[in-house]
């Protein structure tokens, strides 16, 4: 058992993240307000509206995982959330929604033959 210096919980070690020494509740709140600026209520309102599902492409998370908060890099402006593979997605097509069109009408056109 270790108490978290941030939330001052005493917590078990499996509720500790790997290589700090914030448990992973308080590590994920400060993965949101400083990588994407958002406040875990901000997360939980964008969850609400959202029924829990990937903005993209709908899958829902099993409990205790969250979706990633998507924001625009350029402004900072939250898109909404998403899925890890959906997140990954948009950024291996480098955001280019053109490229992504093309990608699914490539899809579709071959799947008619
Ligand atoms: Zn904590
Ligand atoms: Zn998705």
């Amino acid at each position: 058992m270790r108490k978290c210096p941030r939330c001052g919980r005493i917590l078990p070690e499996t509720d500790f993240a790997p290589r700090t020494r914030h448990c992973k509740l308080c590590r994920r709140d400060y993965d949101w307000q400083y990588k994407y600026g958002i406040t875990p209520e901000q997360y939980y309102e964008l969850y609400k509206a959202q029924d829990g599902k990937c903005k993209i492409c709908g899958t829902k998370l099993e409990d205790g995982k969250y979706l990633d908060v998507d924001h625009d890099k350029e402004t900072g402006h939250i898109r909404g959330l998403l899925c890890n593979s959906c997140n990954k997605g948009l950024g291996m097509f480098k955001e280019n929604t053109t490229a992504i069109r093309n990608a699914a009408d490539y899809l579709e056109n071959n799947k008619k033959q």
